[in-house]
């Protein structure tokens, strides 16, 4: 497993903000009834993902924004590439877009919160090639 000091790439890679190492997610995003589990800890630093109980109530807000943009984004190359078709294809295909895209929108929409609200930094001592660190 890498590690990187970027934490736009540990957020797009769904990782720990605080070692850039531990996966945020148990299982993979295709997993249809498991996609949205965590665990309650950190597997690499120890530490725990939840700052507080019912945290990740507050992603439903990120959520509603990346279904607005999926919704768009889809009305709209329906709109160019199929050259303005009837009502009904508009909304099968957003239909379509919005439920094929529901893991990948709760995961990031979890994982921005967290990176955005958590209150967790970058630690350092957990940089590739760095001694091992201790648990706090
Ligand atoms: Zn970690």
């Amino acid at each position: 497993m890498t590690t990187s000091d970027s934490t736009a790439l540990a957020l797009l890679q769904q990782r720990c903000p605080r070692c850039h190492q531990g996966p945020l997610f148990t299982t993979s995003a295709l997993h249809v009834t498991r996609f949205a589990e965590m665990p309650a800890d950190c597997p690499v630093c120890g530490q725990h993902y939840e700052p507080e109980p019912g945290f990740f109530w507050g992603a439903m807000y990120i959520s509603y924004a990346f279904s607005t943009a999926i919704m768009l984004i889809t009305g709209f190359l329906v709109y160019h590439l199929l050259h303005d078709p009837a009502v009904w294809v508009y909304v099968t295909s957003v239909a379509v877009a919005a439920v094929l895209l529901t893991p990948l929108s709760l995961r990031y929409s979890r994982t921005v919160l967290l990176y955005l609200f958590g209150g967790i930094d970058y630690d350092t001592r957990y940089r590739a090639g760095a001694a091992p660190a201790t648990r706090r």
